[in-house]
């Protein structure tokens, strides 16, 4: 049913049985099987077993969770972050505690599922705009509300690789008294000069009320975080079901690789230049064969080919030429826009990125999709 991995996660990976160039994991700058990592996954391992068995307000609390936070903190340039055990349970734990019945939700029509689901969990009234487009946005802003009042949207859409407008949506939460909030987990790590996220890349740290992210993108572990003032984190740590509930909390072993991974980009921007590097080199190829990428601005590159079948047809004959993209159909983009998707990493070496290219050529010419 699944495709199986029986590599670390890489630029190549065993998958299969056969050895692929890997353009679908979200392993932005390549560092999920960094040694360095690795081992202070190892060493964690060793200091404090596998499984945290409790709850984090319980006894599941190892220091390694404090120092992530506080790593995560200053990297995220907020005065605290609380984490979670994954980027879905961050956004379901923190949508349902800033907002409640009375209250309304501005949520992007093409927000992740993990936001849909936060919003539906806290009772609130949602109200959708249609993806990016302002005036829809400010439409429903104006309509009266009695309570609370919360914008949210991805800081980058995973499917189309295009950017929220955060400046333009930031004036109309001044506007019309909204908290903003933006779930960046595929913006940490990519965006902006030192991978600090799309809220850094605009400029605009102190117009965002809150932010979540995963640990599980560009940081090559697992885990989600919620990020913001120390009075929000303090008032959301006793109060985030998702984080309360669980006996899972984030293993102390992929704690201390994401808190290595930060330590490693926090002093060496060449991951996120390389990272942007090959981006620009992979998306020079595609436009000048003459392919529709849509709208992307960012290492999450969709070949649009419009048919479900041709998607799916298109991403076996890669395959077959040792390259894995995924196919995306509806529900994920709406019908008649099924794609590749080619997640791009700093860990792909150029003569990776020709071979894929290559073999898109060859097939996008073979399906008659150009000539
Ligand atoms: C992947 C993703 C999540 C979920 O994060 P996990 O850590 O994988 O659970 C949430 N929001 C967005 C926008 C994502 O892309």
């Amino acid at each position: 049913m699944y495709r199986t991995v029986n590599s670390p996660q890489g630029a190549r990976i065993q998958l299969d049985g056969r050895e692929v160039i890997n353009m679908a994991s979200n392993n932005y700058l390549g560092l999920a099987s960094h040694p360095q990592a690795i081992q202070a996954a190892k060493d964690a391992l060793d200091q404090y077993g596998v499984g945290p068995t409790a709850s984090r307000n319980i006894v599941g609390n190892f220091p390694v969770h404090d120092a992530l936070e506080r790593a995560l903190a200053e990297f995220k340039e907020v005065e605290a972050t609380l984490v979670f055990n994954c980027g879905v349970s961050a956004n379901t734990g923190v949508i349902p505690f800033l907002v409640g019945k009375g209250d309304v939700i501005y949520s992007d029509a093409l927000n992740h599922g993990s936001i849909i689901d936060g919003c539906r969990l806290s009772g609130a009234q949602i109200k959708v705009y249609e993806h990016k487009n302002m005036s829809s946005l400010e439409g429903i802003l104006k309509e009266p509300v009695i309570g609370k009042k919360l914008i949210v949207t991805d800081g980058v859409f995973s499917m189309d690789g295009d950017l929220a407008p955060l400046p333009e949506i930031a004036d109309l939460a001044d506007r019309y008294g909204a908290m903003l909030m933006v779930d960046d987990a595929h913006g940490d790590g990519v965006m902006g000069p030192m991978g600090k996220g799309t809220v850094d890349h605009f400029g605009l740290r102190s117009r965002v009320y809150v932010e979540t992210g995963s640990l599980s993108k560009a940081f090559g572990s697992a885990g989600g975080f919620v990020a913001g003032s120390k009075e929000l984190i303090d008032a959301l740590r006793p109060k985030a079901r998702s984080f309360i509930f669980t006996a899972s909390p984030m293993a102390p072993c992929l704690a201390a690789a994401a808190l290595k991974v930060i330590e490693i980009i926090s002093r060496d921007k060449s991951y996120v230049d390389k990272l942007w590097e090959n981006r620009e080199y992979f998306a020079n190829r595609i436009t000048k064969l003459g392919l529709n990428m849509g709208t992307t601005v960012t290492p999450v590159i969709p070949v649009i080919v419009g048919e479900e079948g041709l998607a799916d047809r298109m991403s076996q004959e890669l395959f077959e030429r040792g390259v894995f993209a995924q196919a995306i159909k509806f529900p994920m983009v709406p019908k008649g826009t099924a794609r590749l998707r080619f997640m791009i990493s700093a860990g792909h070496r150029k003569e990776d990125l020709d071979l894929v290219v290559n073999a898109i050529e060859e097939i996008s010419k073979a399906n008659g999709l150009i000539s």
